[in-house]
């Protein structure tokens, strides 16, 4: 079961987490020592961002001696998925197939994440319908369906 994140992380705390994530276990000197060198982050700036991740509940502090070790309290798989569902609930059902086709159109994909795609395309022509119903609030999409 997804841990759902209530709220949202950041463009940069993500780059927080994906070397937490790599790790396992970190220090705060870990990860500036990371950041310093791939994105030129201050240390400062880096700590900023671990102290907001940690007040967000993505980041677990134990403290070790004079020092903390940082831990994920979610796994990268399940923040990736809730960051795409979330993307998918913000526009009109009526777009996702849209949106996925120009996401798999720009996606570097392996002849095993095809097969995998392929797989899940068939499992969905079975159950596919004429035509996806709008979610939206009224005056929120252009699309003038039934549902409205
Ligand atoms: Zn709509």
């Amino acid at each position: 079961m997804a841990i759902k994140e209530k709220v949202e992380m950041t463009t940069s705390e993500r780059e927080i987490m994906r070397v937490v994530w790599t790790l396992g276990n970190a220090t705060s000197k870990d990860i500036v020592d990371m950041l310093e060198a791939k994105k030129e982050w201050k240390p400062a700036t880096a700590k900023t961002f671990i102290g907001r991740l940690v007040k967000k509940g993505f980041l677990l502090a134990e403290s070790e001696g004079n020092k903390y070790i940082y831990s994920a309290a979610i796994s990268e798989e399940d923040s990736v998925r809730t960051a795409a569902h979330r993307l998918f609930e913000q526009i009109c059902h009526k777009q996702a197939g849209k949106t996925i086709a120009d996401m798999l159109a720009d996606a570097p994909l392996s002849h095993r994440d095809i097969e995998l795609i392929q797989q899940v395309l068939d499992g969905k022509k079975k159950h596919a319908v004429d035509e996806v119903a709008c979610n939206c609030v009224p005056g929120q999409c252009k699309c003038k369906c039934s549902t409205h």
